[in-house]
């Protein structure tokens, strides 16, 4: 069941990435472990397997509800405010 509302104010078309990795880790030296995209404003952050678990952070810093996976071949996205898979 996807009874999302968050999903439904996603812009459209999704924002382009503003990166290729994660720009926090980048700066602090720490490596992503896997990585995430911002689908309200395309920020990259890392997973919460990686150090900074900087997709949270980015999360809880603006409300940005949801995010879709950056890997390759992975398309899920995960909506911060249900907790769930969207
Ligand atoms: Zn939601
Ligand atoms: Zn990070
Ligand atoms: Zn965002």
């Amino acid at each position: 069941m996807n009874d999302c509302p968050h999903v439904e104010e996603l812009p459209q078309p999704a924002p382009e990435p503003l990166s290729d990795t994660c720009p926090e880790c980048l700066a602090a030296g720490t490596h992503p472990v896997q990585l995430r995209i911002c689908l309200v404003c395309g920020h990259v952050g890392c997973c919460d397997s990686s150090p900074g678990r900087h997709g949270t952070a980015h999360f809880t810093d603006t409300g940005h509800p949801v995010m879709r996976s950056f890997e390759p071949g992975e398309s899920w996205r995960w909506c911060f405010v249900d907790g769930s898979i969207v």
